[in-house]
C-alpha cells in the first residue's frame, strides 16, 4: 500500500512529540513493506498543494489529530476528499480519543483509530490491503452500512516501548520552523504523565484507558541510549531535546541512563520535567549525562491558582528551591506561563508579571490558554462563552 501521514502544524506545544508518533507508525508500516511518506501541513494547503509534497499518489492518507489541530486537520482532510482520485482517510492522535463521535460526525473520514494507533492501524492497513474483514479490529470504529457505527473496543496500552520500532525523522527533519545551523535531535523516551491538570488533555486519555495497562511507561535506559548514540554517529546533531511530556525521572532510571553514556556522549541536552521530582541527586544524575536545561510549568504566579490548574501542589517555595538547585548544577531552567486562563483577573495576571519579574528564571515561554474540548477548564471556558452568548446574560464579549 501506499500510504501518507498528514500532520497539520497549528504550533502545538506537542508538535515534536507528534512527529516522532508518527515517525513510530510510519516506520511500523515501513518495517512491513508499504510505501510511506509524512508532510506537513498548514491552513493555507489545498488537498493537492498538500499531496504534492508525497511522492507518490497514495491509497491511504492518516491524518494526525493533536489535542489543538482538529479545525486545520478538518479542513484539510476535507480538500484532500474532495480530490478526484480516491483514497481512504484515516484519522489517528489524541483528539480522536478525546472526542470520536465529534470526528466520525465530521463524515470525512472512513475510519477512526481511538487509543493507542500502533498495532491497530498496522492491522488495519493489512487487511485494507488483502480486501479483508476491519470489522473486529480492535480500537478501530468507522460507519457501515445504513449509517450504523462500529465501535470496536479498546486494545490494552502497548507495555513495553521497547518492542516498537524507532521513529522514521522524516517530520522532525523536514520541520519549517527549524532553526537554522541548530540541528536538534528530538527524542521520545516514554508514554504518559501522571499528572492530572485541568488544562491538559492527559488525564482524559489516562481515564479512557482505565483497565488496560499502565499508562506511564519508560523505554529502557539501554534502548535510549543505543538510539541516541546511532543518531548522534550518523548526523552532527548540536543539541538533543527530549520531547516526553514529562522526562521519567526515577532515581534507577537515571542511574541506568548514565551508566549506558560516557560523561560528554551527548551533546547539550533538555527535558520537561516536574518540579517536585528532582531533588539533588536527580539534578547530579541529568548533570552527569549532559543536560542544560530544564522546562518547568509555572503557569501563573498566584499558588493558590496555580495548585487549582495543576491539581497539586506546585508551590513558589518549591520552585525557588528547584532554581536554586538547577543553578548549583549548572542547569538552566525555562518557565512555561499560560495567559488568558479562565478565571484570572487583571490582579492574578500582575502577580504572575511580578512572581517572573522577581524570579531569576534564564527563559519565559509565554503560550495563550485554549480551552480543549473536555477538559476541566475547557468546559468551564466553553460554559462562560455559553452563558455570554445567552441573550439571559448582560455582560456580552467585546
Ligand atoms: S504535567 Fe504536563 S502533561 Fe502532565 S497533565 Fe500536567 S500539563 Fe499535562
Amino acid at each position: 500500500m501506499r500510504i501518507a501521514f498528514v500532520y497539520c502544524d497549528v504550533d502545538s506545544p506537542s508538535r515534536y512529540l507528534r512527529m516522532l508518533e508518527i515517525g513510530v507508525l510510519q516506520r511500523m508500516l515501513e518495517e512491513a513493506h508499504h510505501e510511506v511518506a509524512s508532510v506537513l501541513a498548514g491552513w493555507f494547503d489545498t488537498g493537492d498543494s498538500c499531496l504534492a509534497r508525497v511522492s507518490f499518489l497514495p491509497n491511504v492518507t492518516v491524518l494526525f489529530l493533536d489535542e489543538f489541530n482538529w479545525q486545520a486537520t478538518k479542513e484539510v482532510a476535507q480538500k484532500i476528499r474532495s480530490l478526484p482520485h480516491r483514497q481512504t482517510l484515516i484519522a489517528v492522535g489524541p483528539y480522536a480519543t478525546i472526542a470520536p463521535d465529534t470526528v466520525l460526525k465530521s463524515g470525512i473520514f472512513d475510519f477512526l483509530l481511538v487509543g493507542e494507533p500502533d498495532v491497530a492501524l498496522l492491522e488495519l492497513v493489512t487487511q485494507l490491503e488483502r480486501k479483508g474483514d476491519v470489522s473486529q479490529i480492535r480500537n478501530v470504529w468507522f460507519r457501515a452500512a445504513q449509517d450504523k457505527v462500529v465501535r470496536n473496543p479498546l486494545r490494552p496500552l502497548v507495555d513495553n516501548l521497547d518492542s516498537l520500532p524507532l521513529p522514521d525523522r522524516t517530520l522532525a527533519e523536514n520541520d519549517w520552523n527549524a532553526l537554522p545551523d541548530v540541528s536538534t535531535l528530538y527524542m521520545l523516551v516514554s508514554r504518559g504523565c501522571k499528572y492530572s491538570c485541568t488544562f491538559c488533555y492527559v488525564p482524559l486519555l489516562k481515564n479512557s484507558y482505565e483497565g488496560k495497562g499502565e499508562y506511564c511507561r519508560t523505554r529502557s535506559p539501554s534502548h535510549v541510549a543505543g538510539e541516541l548514540l546511532e543518531e548522534l554517529r550518523q548526523k552532527d546533531y548540536k543539541r538533543v531535546c527530549f520531547v516526553d511530556e514529562i522526562f521519567p525521572l526515577s532515581k534507577t532510571w537515571l542511574r541506568g541512563f548514565a551508566q549506558h553514556l560516557r560523561k560528554g556522549a551527548l551533546p547539550p541536552w533538555e527535558a520537561n520535567v516536574a518540579v517536585e521530582q528532582c531533588d539533588s541527586e536527580v539534578l547530579s544524575l541529568l548533570a552527569e549525562v549532559g543536560c542544560k536545561r530544564l522546562h518547568i510549568g509555572v503557569e501563573t504566579g498566584n499558588e493558590t491558582f496555580r495548585k487549582r490548574l495543576a491539581n497539586r501542589n506546585v508551590n513558589s517555595e518549591k520552585i525557588l528551591a528547584f532554581l536554586d538547585l538547577a543553578r548549583e548544577h549548572e542547569i538552566s531552567v525555562i518557565a512555561h506561563v499560560m495567559i488568558g486562563l479562565p478565571l484570572e483577573n487583571a490582579e492574578l495576571a500582575e502577580e504572575t508579571l511580578f512572581f517572573l519579574k522577581n524570579t531569576n528564571f534564564d527563559g519565559i515561554e509565554y503560550r495563550l490558554f485554549h480551552p480543549i474540548e473536555k477538559t476541566p477548564l475547557g468546559t468551564y471556558a466553553a460554559g462562560k462563552e455559553e452563558a455570554a452568548n445567552s441573550s439571559a446574560c448582560h455582560v456580552k464579549p467585546p
